[in-house]
């Protein structure tokens, strides 16, 4: 499978010259199967720019949507997202099995009066909800394309609750766990065990890595990891490739390079062969 970062930034896209490098937009993934499955996860502000490619794409006319969760970082981008307005277009939404039934809602409602213009009513395309599996977690949204991708979910360790991803084919795992505060138990969320199970061997696991150890000390509770909590899951649990997520919007990227300059010095001290970058727009990796 093919991954494409379209937007790595946490909490607020944060454009500007001190973010260039790694990039401003919020969360969106773009996963291409080897069978040419479509699979987006989430609808940050990096979702508009990947809908301008695909309109130029003749031949993709079913996408999976994958939710995290419905914070705004992740959802914001969605009325932007120009497919959404063509008929020829089916989406199938996604947001494991709690947020199965409400996914629809979260798209639907912040494009109400008085937010947004335009109504939900108004967008062509046709939306799936979900795939009406009978599994506690769901675990097969992509099933409807005859997809070579098997996808599993992990609820998150979030406030409000939410899910990480693994998609997985004959060639390797891609997990991606946001918003996931391994540090902290919120309602509803796993344990760094079942995490660590999880990721167990995976090709490539996106971590959310948005405070230092310094900064944890005053943002505790807020739903996301540090850089150590993330290297250090993905060194116990055996990930080959380590892509640190959810850059805090203040981040620029000279302090972002810094903290990578530590990181890897710290994963060098362990003895790991863990190979560790922070995500930035625009990167496209192969599992
Ligand atoms: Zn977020
Ligand atoms: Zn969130």
């Amino acid at each position: 499978m093919n991954i494409v970062i379209w937007g790595s930034r946490g909490s607020i896209p944060s454009p500007g010259f001190t973010t260039i490098r790694y990039g401003g937009e919020s969360t969106c993934i773009e996963v291409r199967g080897d069978e040419g499955e479509v699979i987006i996860i989430d609808a940050g502000s990096g979702i508009r720019k990947l809908g301008e490619k695909l309109l130029k794409e003749p031949s993709v006319l079913k996408i999976n949507l994958l939710f995290t969760h419905s914070h705004w970082d992740h959802l914001s981008g969605f009325p932007f997202f120009r497919p959404a307005y063509f008929s020829k277009f089916t989406f199938a939404l996604c947001g494991g099995s709690e947020a199965q039934k409400s996914v629809l809602d979260y798209l639907s409602h912040q494009m109400d009066p008085p937010y947004f213009p335009v109504s939900f009513s108004e967008l062509k395309a046709k939306f799936l909800s979900g795939c009406n599996c009978n599994n506690p977690i769901c675990n097969h949204s992509l099933c409807y394309s005859g997809a070579s991708l098997k996808c599993e979910a992990i609820p998150l360790n979030h406030p409000n609750g939410g899910f990480g991803f693994k998609l997985s084919d004959k060639s390797g795992s891609f997990v991606f766990l946001t918003d996931n505060e391994i540090r902290y138990a919120h309602d509803g969320g796993a344990t760094r065990e079942e995490y660590l199970a999880f990721c167990r061997n995976a090709d490539l696991l996106f971590h959310d890595a948005q405070y230092s150890e310094h900064e944890y000390k005053k943002t505790r509770g807020w739903g996301h990891s540090t850089f150590l909590d993330a290297i250090d899951l993905a060194i116990d649990a055996g990930v080959k490739r380590l892509g640190l997520f959810h850059h805090d919007p203040d981040r620029t990227d000279d302090q972002l390079d810094q903290q990578m300059e530590w990181c890897v010095k710290y994963i060098k001290e362990k003895g790991s062969p863990l190979d560790c970058f922070a995500c930035a727009e625009g990167m496209s990796l192969i599992v």
